[in-house]
């Protein structure tokens, strides 16, 4: 996450003041960028991955886990060794077992929205090879071993996706603070908990002033046996005076059978696993914009990994809807709950949300794939047109930019500078949607890119590197074969309904296209001929191969997108991305490594292993303080990070886990190398399983 220059943040009825002015410089930075680089060819294929995380206090003797709010000292700690680092010293870093991968530069930390987290990146983005590929896994422990030793000795980096004790009244950070602060208004989380960068308390303040409420992130309760019917969340205070938002409750804000929170902690304190690709050209951007996003509510219930909210276990699985619930600045006219009268339009969808439109000048986007309720602002549309930017592209920098600028500063708006993207970014960066598109910054030499952001962040660097590398080379195998995953979109929408129940992996279906392989009709017969003359992007029938839509994409499994059809009537996308290797040059070490990680992503896909979400029902079903009440306590949480420490801890020390038999962590780490020559049994370095002595 980048962070603007310090200023004058605005509060919200100055913000919203100029929100017209945000909208209009920012189009007019967009069309200077698109202007410069909308004709910039043969970028590298770059790509990137980001690993958030969480950092906790624990000790094996006390039994509260707290979240420690020292990111600001850590990344100071980390700044100053990174000095080091340029005279040298780095190997000071790195003894031990992880290696720093050869003639890469050290790892990049960045801060992050909750004061507990961190983020980190390659030290520069990763090239095309495939050899590459294998220094991704051993990168992401270096990342995790320099983050613990930038740290006190009781604090640790963990990736979990979120901190299962957040929120829950009492102490759950260090240091304490007392909630309800003016910012966040929160009744379960103190203002100190959002980094302290004026940007961040503004934005989570300017969202709920926008809202006239608090935001609302009701989840609904796993009902276990042994759970009240109806469930009343009895964290929520119903008597706070403090704020007028205190009313929130009383009137309706904490529904049964919901866990109930109020601030973009909740959602914006989340971990999650991103990958950007740099496209050759605009128009490769454009074509992976639209053929991964179909691909987002797959490999968000692939990597399920979110059961656990505020102490209590969740019905659903995955991080995506609290987060979209934590950030959602929508009025009550926008949301459909009074008539309009203020607002411009009512608004389906949080600005964190999956995506609305598709890019692609690619003639087999048929019309019939967009969203007909589409809400765009025609009056910015017609100004990137007259400004030479096509139909498709312009209407979906007129959705984004049907949003208000959250965070203003005075000092900004004195000048346009086209030299800068600050806001175009501003209204950009704040569409937090599935895929963003991310045109080249305004200075240096960077191309077009699209990052994938739906992922969840696993609890083993194996496992991130293994869905990191996965969407490398699918990505691969769809630009090579020139793959269609087209579906409409409204379509995807549903997808990511149905990745948040419990188990989605195996129990869920979902809409995904059957054949992938059509042709693709001549570029000469359709609106396409010309790409970027204005107006000629909108997709053409010509573009239809005939079939109706709605028999082009079937209901499947998850088994069967990734593993293939038992008839043999689907492929699957792991024997698509084996068809690919097969094309191409791998030498057989690389290989062999390679496969370990489609194996994870295949046995997750059928049920063989088990998704980190299921390992955590299933780490909370057998402990034994664990009443089968869907409370998670002080002794769960602390049983469960303290084997998430241990297993990040033995990993970076480049321990093998295979072999481990109890609570299930072989099944979740996935660790069976096999299909190169070893027993994945007996590999391991031992099997005493004194990793989780509970
Ligand atoms: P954001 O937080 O806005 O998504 P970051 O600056 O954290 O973006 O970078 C995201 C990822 O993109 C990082 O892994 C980084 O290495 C990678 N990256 C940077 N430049 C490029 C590029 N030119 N092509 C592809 N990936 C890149
Ligand atoms: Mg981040
Ligand atoms: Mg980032
Ligand atoms: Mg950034
Ligand atoms: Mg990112
Ligand atoms: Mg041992």
């Amino acid at each position: 996450m980048g962070l603007l220059a310090l200023g004058t943040a605005l509060e919200w009825p100055e913000a919203k003041k100029r929100a017209d002015q945000v909208r209009e410089w920012g189009i007019k930075q967009l069309l200077e960028i698109w202007n410069k680089a909308k004709g910039k060819e043969r970028d590298a294929m770059l790509w990137g991955d980001e690993v958030e995380y969480l950092v906790v206090t624990y000790s094996k003797e006390e039994e509260k886990v707290l979240l420690s709010l020292r990111q600001a000292q850590i990344l100071e700690a980390l700044a100053a060794d990174k000095e080091l680092a340029k005279e040298g010293c780095v190997p000071a870093l790195l003894d031990g077992p992880v290696e720093k991968p050869k003639s890469h530069p050290l790892p990049v930390f960045h801060p992050e929205f909750g004061r507990f987290m961190l983020e980190a990146t390659p030290g520069k983005p990763w090239g095309i090879g495939f050899k590459e590929l294998l220094d991704v896994e051993p990168d992401m422990k270096l990342r995790r071993k320099i983050a613990k030793e930038h740290m006190l000795s009781k604090e640790h980096p963990i990736t979990l996706t979120t901190f299962p004790q957040i929120g829950v009244p009492g102490q759950f950070t260090d240091p304490y603070y007392p909630p309800s602060g003016s910012k966040l208004r929160s009744q379960f989380v103190p203002d100190e908990i959002a980094n302290p960068h004026i940007r961040f308390p503004t934005l989570a303040a300017n969202i709920r002033w926008r809202r006239g409420r608090k935001v609302q992130v009701n989840v609904p309760v796993f009902h276990d046996k042994n759970t009240p019917t109806p469930w009343k969340d009895p964290t929520v205070n119903y008597d706070l005076h403090n704020w007028p938002e205190d009313d929130d409750v009383r009137n309706g804000a904490a529904p049964d059978d919901f866990i109930h929170m109020d601030a973009m902690a909740f959602g914006m304190g989340s971990c999650c696993l991103q990958i950007t690709f740099q496209a050759k050209n605009i128009t490769e951007g454009r074509q992976m914009y639209d053929q991964l996003s179909p691909l987002g509510p797959i490999m968000l219930a692939l990597t399920a990994a979110t059961p656990i909210y505020k102490g209590f276990l969740a019905n659903t699985d995955v991080r995506w809807n609290q987060i979209s619930r934590a950030v959602d600045c929508r009025t009550p006219e926008e949301l459909g709950e009074k008539p309009l009268k203020n607002d411009r339009w009512r608004i389906p969808k949080s600005r964190y949300a999956s995506n609305s439109t598709y890019i692609s000048t690619d003639p087999r986007l048929r019309p019939e794939y967009m969203d007909p309720d589409l809400v765009i602002d025609p009056k910015i549309k017609a100004k990137l047109m007259e400004g030479g930017m096509d139909d498709l592209l312009a209407t979906h920098f007129a959705h984004l930019f049907i949003r208000d600028p959250i965070v203003v500063f005075e000092e900004d708006l004195q000048e346009l500078d086209l030299n800068k993207t600050d806001h175009f970014e501003n209204i950009q960066s704040t569409n937090w949607q599935h895929m963003r598109f991310k045109p080249p910054p305004a200075e240096n030499n960077i191309g077009w890119r699209v990052e994938f952001r739906p992922m969840e962040i696993q609890v083993t660097d194996f496992e991130n590197a293994a869905f990191s590398v996965f969407m490398v080379l699918v990505t691969r195998a769809m630009l090579s074969f020139d793959l269609n995953f087209y579906i409409p979109i409204k379509k995807v929408d549903e997808n990511m309904e149905r990745a948040h129940g419990v188990d989605a992996v195996l129990k869920e279906r979902f809409y995904f296209r059957r054949n992938l392989f059509p042709l693709r009709p001549s570029r000469a017969n359709t609106a396409f001929g010309e790409e970027s003359r204005p107006g000629s992007a909108m997709p053409s029938r010509s573009g239809s191969p005939g079939l109706p839509v709605d028999d082009e994409y079937a209901e499947m499994s998850i088994d069967e997108i990734i593993n293939g059809s038992a008839d043999g009537g689907f492929p699957g996308l792991i024997p698509i991305v084996e068809s690919y290797l097969d094309s191409v040059n791998v030498d057989v070490e690389t290989r062999c490594q390679l496969a370990t990680y489609l194996s994870l992503i295949s046995k997750r896909a059928s049920g063989e292993l088990d998704t980190t979400a299921r390992w955590i029902r299933n780490f909370v079903a057998a402990h034994p303080r664990y009443k089968h009440d869907s409370v998670i306590d002080d002794a769960i949480t602390h049983d469960l990070i303290g084997a998430v420490i241990a297993i990040g801890e033995r990993e970076s020390a480049g321990k093998n886990f295979a072999g481990l038999g109890i609570h299930g962590l072989p099944r979740l780490l996935g660790r069976f190398r096999g299909g190169c020559g070893q027993d994945p049994m007996t590999n391991g370095e031992d099997g005493d399983g004194d990793l989780v002595a509970l």
